[in-house]
């Protein structure tokens, strides 16, 4: 269904320009922008993929892939058509370089559908998803509304004012990395490089982050590549930055060989140089597909193509050394469980004791009570989660490590 778009500014004319991505198109009369979606009407500028999805599908959360967000949680994930790159090697250009059926999926109807099947929340993802903006947007502030997740996978091209809006209902996203060479995006991507930086940099503020770079024989898999970039993701995102490195088959229109294993191998140990957590995609490899701890290299997360085993113990520490790693789990904060636990003592006191708080029933919990039970409780809970944290192991039941260890 078509609406009208955010971010575009009207001519005298009745051309437009649309301000939503770096391209910033300017559109005659019936003209459509770079990604196909958005289209010149009669002086407004419409997004005619607004609630149009192409696929919808509930995945593991890895899939897309988060290695380091809600490990082993499924995610409802959706496509819709066209893009703002035109990137020779896509993947997924069936939706987003050619034309697609899409059948209508309403925000409220994805946000009911992702809490039916259990999901943490909803993945915009297959195609890019920041061409789709006014439909993420409502569709992720909904989502937020009921308490799921929102994650975006995308090549990182948005204008810096959009993204700015976006942020506050993303939780994560994957960004692409297709090169540190500024021609690469030009010729093979029809974009540019320095956005996507700048992209990556500004969510890596609000949100968390994980990098996906495709290897492509002859294009962009020299040692030299591998180097600047794990240099840049390890500067500017930070070391702990998951990096997957993906595997190329050949799509669309490049005609490159397959990436061979020891390309992949190479860039591995380049990357692990340099930055913490890095992965393997698009192979059947054991070796960069678990997560160790970067401090004493314990088996963290195990992996099995998409089937996770997660032995982090509560607030994602490691299972030997007891450090904390970069992993967003389920599973209930320990400084929650002595906030409530304390303020609960506090207020039983308060109240003069359990017996005489039942018998004089709820209207006796009096809000200094509450507020006297839970400011002291919310010290020292955090003094127990994060001054003591090498005592949490001893001070945590065993009911909630189970229940981090599993997820939501
Ligand atoms: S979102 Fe589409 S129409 Fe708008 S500037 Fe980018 S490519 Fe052009």
């Amino acid at each position: 269904m078509a609406r009208e778009a955010r971010y575009y500014e009207r001519s005298a004319d009745g051309s437009v320009r649309c301000r939503l991505c770096p391209h910033q198109c300017r559109l005659k009369e019936a003209e459509v922008g770079l990604c196909r979606v958005r289209r010149n009407e009669g002086g407004t500028l419409l997004s005619l993929i607004y609630g149009e999805v192409t696929s919808v599908a509930v995945d593991p959360i890895e899939k897309k892939p988060l290695y380091h967000f809600y490990p082993g949680s499924g995610i409802l994930s959706l496509g819709t058509i066209g893009c703002n790159f035109s990137c020779l090697f896509c993947q997924n250009w069936q939706i987003s370089q050619a034309q697609a059926p899409t059948s209508p999926f309403p925000p409220e109807e994805a946000v009911g559908q992702a809490q039916a099947t259990g999901s943490i929340g909803i993945a915009y993802t297959y195609n890019e998803p920041n061409i789709w903006f006014e439909y993420v947007l409502d569709t992720a502030t909904l989502a937020r509304e009921a308490g799921l997740k929102n994650v975006l996978v995308t090549n990182g091209y948005i204008a810096a004012e959009p993204l700015a809006e976006l942020l506050p209902v993303i939780d994560a996203l994957n960004i692409d990395l297709k090169s540190m060479d500024r021609d690469f995006y030009v010729k093979l991507c029809g974009g540019r490089l320095e956005p996507v930086l700048e992209t990556a940099k500004r969510a890596s503020r609000d949100a968390f982050v994980e990098v996906t770079h495709l290897v492509i024989p002859g294009h962009n898999d020299s040692d030299d590549q591998f180097r600047r970039m794990a240099d840049w993701v390890a500067g500017e995102l930070g070391p702990d930055t998951p990096t997957h490195i993906s595997a190329y088959f050949p799509r669309y229109r490049l005609q490159a060989p397959p990436t061979p294993l020891a390309t992949l191998q190479r860039a591995y140990d380049t990357f692990s140089d340099r930055l913490n957590y890095v992965y393997l995609g698009n192979v059947m490899a054991k070796e960069g597909s678990d997560t160790r701890c970067a401090h004493c290299g314990a088996l963290a997360i195990e992996r099995l193509g998409y089937h996770t085993t997660n032995h982090l113990r509560p607030g994602a520490r490691c299972p030997d050394c007891g450090r904390r790693l970069p992993v967003i789990m389920a599973g209930i904060r320990i400084a929650t469980v002595w906030t409530i636990g304390i303020a609960t003592l506090c207020t039983l006191i308060g109240a003069g004791g359990l017996g005489d708080l039942i018998m004089r029933g709820l209207r006796s919990i009096q809000m200094d009570y509450l507020i006297a039970g839970t400011v002291p409780a919310a010290i020292l809970a955090v003094l127990f989660d994060w001054a003591l944290g090498g005592l949490e192991r001893w001070l945590t039941p065993e009911g909630l490590r189970g229940y981090a260890e599993h997820g939501r």
